[in-house]
């Protein structure tokens, strides 16, 4: 079965599911330095209740699912979730999103429970400005991290790197150049605006030009990729990796857009950048049948915009526009 359509025909069939808004990192273009204070215990979804709305929305036809945070494996017990979705059935594609800190420690827990894929985020391979964007994060961790997930067969390794002017871009040329030995997906995500972070128009580097300084490792051939998502992938000459650029700013992907967004206090969110939410939690704390559950959902889908507001002329020319973003991405789940 096909997922559900929105307003504008765009099939939603992936959601990804915040389990925690609780992060082991502080990374400077996420959270303020003295972080965000934590949701409270009992306004997080359970792992029951995650599991119900999840076996509802796949019995409409979702198929992609990624667990996600705050950092997710920082949640006790994770690989419990992750085997219990994997026991509703019919779900295509599992995967989880993780700084990689507690990979080396889960990894083999996360195989175990069902888990396909993970992505790896990290930003910096010097220890000590990953040290200083993380504020305190052990570059060390993560490298065991990702050797840990390539033993145990989460391949194909995503790393995800947030290239900021200023900050680490002398680095883009060194992760581009991971790809030439390694079989990595190395993705660059154009860098976005939070209330919570340390955004400006300065330091924003749009993917064109980030794929431009990629280019001075070598010519870039176009790599069609069946789940390519909203990157867009390249190769260059036998390299056994591949590059990919993730433009939600300059080139934003919402037409192809087939995601809603579970936050961890239970509110279903159709769109990243907008503050349009539906509450799950008192229909699955009140008693509410199945397919209560489902009417919030398919309402969710029709609530889902055509496309988010940061338009070219916001993100280059009015930086005050930026800042109605509320929720940053660790309450939303990135
Ligand atoms: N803790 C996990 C991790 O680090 O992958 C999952 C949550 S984290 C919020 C998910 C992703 O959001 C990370 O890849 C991170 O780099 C990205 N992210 C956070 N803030 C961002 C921003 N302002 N612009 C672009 N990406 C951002």
């Amino acid at each position: 079965m096909s997922g559900p359509k929105d307003s504008f025909e765009r099939t939603i069939d992936y959601m990804r599911i915040s389990v925690t808004d609780r992060c082991n990192l502080r990374c400077i273009y996420c959270m303020p330095p003295e972080g965000l204070v934590p949701i409270e215990h009992k306004e997080i979804l359970s792992y029951e209740e995650i599991v119900r709305v999840l076996r509802v929305a796949v019995n409409m036809g979702v198929k992609k699912i990624r667990i996600t945070g705050g950092e997710p494996l920082v949640r006790k017990n994770v690989s419990y979730l992750i085997s219990s979705i994997k026991d509703i059935g019919g779900i295509k594609d599992l995967s989880l999103t993780t700084n990689g800190i507690l990979l080396g420690q889960y990894a083999q827990e996360l195989v175990d429970a069902g888990i396909d894929r993970v992505n790896i985020s990290l930003d910096s391979l010097k220890p000590d400005r990953y040290r200083e964007m993380t504020r305190g994060g052990d570059i060390d961790m993560v490298l065991k991290g990702i050797e840990a997930a390539e033993k145990t067969g989460l391949v194909p390794i995503k790393i995800n790197m947030v290239p900021i002017r200023g900050l680490n871009d002398d680095e883009i040329v060194e992760f581009a150049r991971l790809t030439l030995k390694a079989p990595y997906q190395v993705r660059f995500i154009e860098f976005m605006p939070f209330d919570t972070n340390m955004w400006s128009r300065e330091k924003f580097i749009p993917a064109d030009e980030i794929k431009s300084i990629t280019e001075s490792v070598g010519p870039l051939t176009p790599v069609f990729m069946r789940k390519s998502g909203p990157a867009r992938y390249f190769r260059f000459e036998e390299a056994t990796g591949v590059v990919g650029f993730i433009s939600p700013l300059s080139n934003h992907f919402c037409r192809e857009c087939n995601r809603l967004r579970l936050t961890a206090d239970g509110k279903l969110r159709p769109c990243l950048f907008s503050e349009t939410e539906i509450d799950l939690k008192p229909a699955l704390r009140g008693g509410a049948p199945d397919n209560e559950i489902e009417r919030l959902i398919r309402l969710s889908i029709e609530l889902k915009p055509q496309g988010h507001t940061l338009q070219d002329s916001d993100y280059r020319t009015r930086r005050k526009t930026l800042h109605r973003y509320r929720r940053p991405m660790s309450r939303i789940g990135g």
